[in-house]
């Protein structure tokens, strides 16, 4: 993850905003041969985000324009109860 972070910060590339499985989850054990093995918790959090974002699944936004509309959508409003529930890594996302 932190290889996706410094490659994001470092060239701003757009973003094809997608709500299956992808590169971030390379790592993840929840990833089962490309599906997500807890995809309807997944999937409900996507919809929350991207709904106070005013975006939508395939939408394509650089990475500093994601970064700053999810502060001003979300972070600063603090909508990320209401976004994440009860994810238990929000503490890193606040
Ligand atoms: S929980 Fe699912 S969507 Fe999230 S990183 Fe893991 S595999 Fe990907
Ligand atoms: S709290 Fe952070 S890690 Fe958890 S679902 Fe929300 S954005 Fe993702």
């Amino acid at each position: 993850m932190s290889n996706i972070i410094n490659m994001l910060e470092s060239k701003n590339p757009d973003i094809i905003l997608n709500s299956g499985c992808d590169i971030i989850c390379e790592a993840c054990p929840n990833n089962i041969g490309g599906e997500c093995r807890d995809c309807i918790k997944v999937e409900r959090i996507d919809y929350n985000c991207l709904s106070e974002l005013k975006l939508f699944n395939g939408s394509i936004i650089n990475w500093s324009d994601l970064k700053r509309l999810a502060n001003k959508s979300i972070i600063e409003k603090n909508k990320l109860d209401k976004v994440c529930g009860s994810c238990m890594w929000k503490q890193y996302c606040k």
